[in-house]
């Protein structure tokens, strides 16, 4: 799904002001503000109900709308909220976007404009809820599959709209399978069914046979490249894990949890090339003929890039030009034609594949 710029409230959507109306537009104002307050206030209240979830946002922006739209929009009739990328269900680690949009009348009762928010993004995860402004999500159960809803609040006129979560079925996905730092947790003896090897390193058999055609066409056309990493057991991740918190503490993003590696699902493919010194993985791998060839062909064989600079906040890793992710020809072709962000947000898109 493409993102969709929303607008903030425009200039040309304010009255031209005269002279003798600067007291009722500070009167506005006033109470503009503490409407703004109130709105903050009701939030944390719903917060208290609601031990679970972690209100960190700040509500500036719904605050500015109604410090310069307060003479528009002074009567809410009712909230619609648009679900950006799912309609009532998603799978566990994927992120919900939505925008609420306000409609009702002027202070006259006048019609006005409905006022569209901008998009709120969260995580339905019952651990890590990533609450921006305007929402709150209450898991309304401990565990998956779940449900939880989401309130959004404006004027203190409140709208919900619930979600289910699906645990997922790691061994029917396949391919399609999401692993993040927020899926459940890999069993430590879980591995692909088949692997196969390529350049003397295992992988899932399928992302294997598609790499080994990747990796020969890439050679047809004059651009070499290996893979340095394939399948990864959950044990052998799990000392990369440890080493990567002794050397860069805790909260380090680049490497994975053991049991929530897409390598122990077999289907990540960490390539590089001859002109990476000792074949490292490093940032400088996107200089290479070898990146640029995979960004402009690997859809075609099943393989996206799987970490960018643009979905750092999303997934929480570092940006990984080596990190390729095998998720089939078919979702590849419309995760790229498409111009998803992440495959976070492309696969909480119900799916008849799955
Ligand atoms: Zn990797």
């Amino acid at each position: 799904m493409k993102k969709k710029k929303l607008s903030k409230p425009s200039a040309k959507r304010r009255k031209k002001r005269n002279n003798a109306s600067y007291i009722v537009i500070l009167s506005l104002l006033f109470m503009a503000i503490m409407a703004g307050v109130w709105i903050h206030q009701t939030l944390e209240g719903d917060l208290g109900n609601n031990a679970a979830a972690n209100i960190g946002a700040d509500y500036s922006s719904a605050q500015e709308h109604l410090m310069s739209n307060s003479a528009l929009i002074a009567n809410i009739e009712h909230i619609e909220i648009i679900a950006l990328n799912n309609t009532d269900s998603a799978l566990e680690g994927s992120v919900l976007s939505f925008v609420a949009v306000i409609y009702g009348t002027g202070s006259r009762g006048e019609p006005v404009e409905p006022f569209r928010t901008s998009e709120v993004t969260i995580e339905p995860s019952f651990y890590l809820p990533n609450l921006q402004p305007g929402s709150v999500v209450i898991p309304a159960s401990g565990g998956l599959p779940g449900t939880i809803e989401v309130l959004v609040g404006y004027y203190g006129i409140r709208k919900a709209f619930t979600y289910t979560i699906k645990r997922q079925d790691y061994t029917s996905l396949g391919p399609s399978a999401l692993v993040n730092k927020y899926t459940s947790k890999l069993d430590i003896n879980a591995r692909p069914a088949m692997t196969t090897n390529v350049n003397g390193k295992e992988i899932e058999a399928r992302a294997g046979e598609a790499l080994m055609q990747m990796i020969a066409d890439a050679k047809d056309e004059g651009v070499k490249m290996y893979l340095s990493s394939g399948f990864r057991s959950f044990s052998l991740q799990s000392s990369l894990y440890d080493r990567a918190v002794a050397s860069s503490g805790a909260n380090q993003n680049a490497s994975a949890p053991p049991g929530h590696s897409e390598h122990q699902l077999g289907y990540a493919a960490d390539l590089t090339c001859n002109e990476i010194v000792e074949g490292h993985l490093t940032v400088e791998f996107e200089q290479t003929q070898a990146f640029k060839w995979l960004l402009a062909n690997s859809h075609r064989y099943g393989y996206i890039l799987r970490y960018t600079r643009e979905n750092i906040a999303l997934t929480e890793y570092m940006y990984e030009p080596w990190h390729f992710r095998y998720i089939g020809e078919e979702l590849a072709f419309q995760y790229v034609n498409e111009g998803w962000r992440s495959l976070e947000e492309f696969l909480s898109i119900p799916r008849e594949a799955f």
